[in-house]
């Protein structure tokens, strides 16, 4: 069977993995067999959810009646009910849903009553709490297939310690990252000197280790000094897999989506109020904005350095009109051609402007010049993808020490 939790934390606290790791526990001291823990993050932009839209499934082997009893349990034992966001959905199916409704609910967004048709199409238990939008969750964690997956392992802080300082040796979590990167990665960031995967929420996890393979994330958790876990499940994900994004073109994107876009730089980026850059590309008569902002840090850095004429892929997801990047390809650079107005060839002062279509005239000897002049400047930025620091990065979003995206 496949059992599906969603929806169980607040802003206050809990987390659906701490509580998916302690039911695995409870199926396995009943003797069933937890054959995999799957940590499904959904589409990062919609609004209910508490952090990172995570969903999570278990695949065990055991009676369906008695898993979905205890899975109901720890909800009701363990979800934040006092909050008005938490709406928790329990999910039991012994047959795979349809994996269509995970495809949506990862790039797109899904209704209630949706995941009820898919949910009695599959002929599945299931049960929500309060408006029962956490079913949305469970039916697309149970029904997703990764066909490209990633590892978490999840150290848990016990109970008592839960909203205190977490302690986590920093130079241990660096350690890990040097012996282990690129094989792990978002254990820190090391340009901007950031410890990324200890929370700051008042949530159960002590800290997150990703990477390619259960074998990876186990050797750079084997670095971590911190207080005592109370548990850790290693969690098959959709984590670092893109598996959020879609094909978009310019002039026909849609609010909350995230995207490949192609296009070619319009005109120069601009750094505005709070440090954010944005600029805009254009394919054919569409134009699109792009941001990078603040919390991007030295991704910024790169982005200004695109110039009129590149033509890139810009990554991210839509939204309030701009597209917000998560990475970008520069797929040709542009020539860098600067103009201004020429030296007058007499006096060697800088010319005016003649008027529109006139050309130049020099003030003091009244000289004229029809053309500009024009430098071109050495590029600093090569073709390539660029992408936002560990720092920054969303948790669907594919690392680049993970391979490069297809260009198409
Ligand atoms: P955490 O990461 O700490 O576990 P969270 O960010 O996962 O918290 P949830 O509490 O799970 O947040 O809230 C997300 C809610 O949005 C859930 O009810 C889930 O069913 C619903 N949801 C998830 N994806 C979609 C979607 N694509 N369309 C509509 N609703 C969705």
């Amino acid at each position: 069977m496949l059992i599906g939790i969603d929806d169980t934390d607040s802003p206050g606290g809990m987390c659906t993995t701490y509580l998916g790791a302690v039911l695995a526990r409870r199926l396995i001291r009943e003797h069933m067999r937890v054959r995999e823990a799957r940590l499904a993050r959904l589409n990062p932009n919609v609004t209910f959810k508490t952090r990172g839209n995570a969903a999570i499934a278990l695949d065990v082997e055991g009676d369906p009646d008695r898993g979905f009893e205890l899975a109901c349990a720890i909800v009701e034992e363990l979800a934040d009910f006092s909050c008005e966001k938490t709406n928790p959905g329990v999910v039991v199916a012994e047959k795979r849903p349809d994996p269509a409704f995970y495809q949506r609910a990862v790039t797109d967004f899904c209704e209630i009553d949706e995941a009820i048709a898919v949910l009695e199409a599959a002929g599945a238990r299931y049960r929500g709490w309060k408006n029962r939008r956490g079913l949305v969750g469970a039916t697309a964690a149970v029904a997703s297939v990764f066909p490209d997956a990633t590892y978490e392992v999840l150290a848990y802080r016990e109970p008592s310690r839960w909203g205190t300082q977490r302690e986590v040796d920093r130079e241990s979590l660096f350690a890990a990252e040097e012996a282990t990167f690129p094989h792990t990665w978002d254990t820190v960031d090391f340009a901007n000197q950031v410890v990324v995967c200890v929370p700051h929420t008042p949530d159960p996890v002590l800290f997150g280790i990703r990477g390619e393979s259960p074998a990876w994330v186990m050797s750079a958790r084997s670095f971590i000094e911190s207080e005592k876990p109370a548990l850790e499940q290693i969690w098959v994900t959709n984590q670092g897999t893109d598996a959020h994004l879609v094909p978009g073109t310019c002039g026909a994107l849609r609010e909350g989506i995230s995207y490949r876009v192609r296009g070619v730089v319009a005109g120069r980026p601009a750094t505005g109020a709070g440090g954010h850059v944005s600029f805009e590309i254009r394919d054919g008569d569409a134009e699109v904005r792009c941001m990078a902002y603040e919390p991007t840090k030295n991704f910024r850095d790169t982005v200004r350095e695109l110039v009129p004429g590149d033509a890139i892929i810009a990554v991210g997801s839509y939204k309030k009109g701009s597209i917000n990047l998560e990475k970008m390809c520069l797929v040709s650079p542009a020539r860098d051609l600067r103009t201004q107005a020429p030296l007058c060839t007499v006096c060697s002062k800088r010319m005016t402007s003649a008027g529109k279509d006139k050309g130049y005239k020099c003030r003091k000897c009244g000289g004229h010049a029809m053309d500009p002049e024009v430098d071109e400047i050495p590029r600093k930025l090569t073709a390539g993808w660029y992408e936002v620091p560990p720092t920054a990065r969303r948790h669907l979003a594919k690392p680049l020490c993970r391979g490069f995206p297809e260009i198409s």
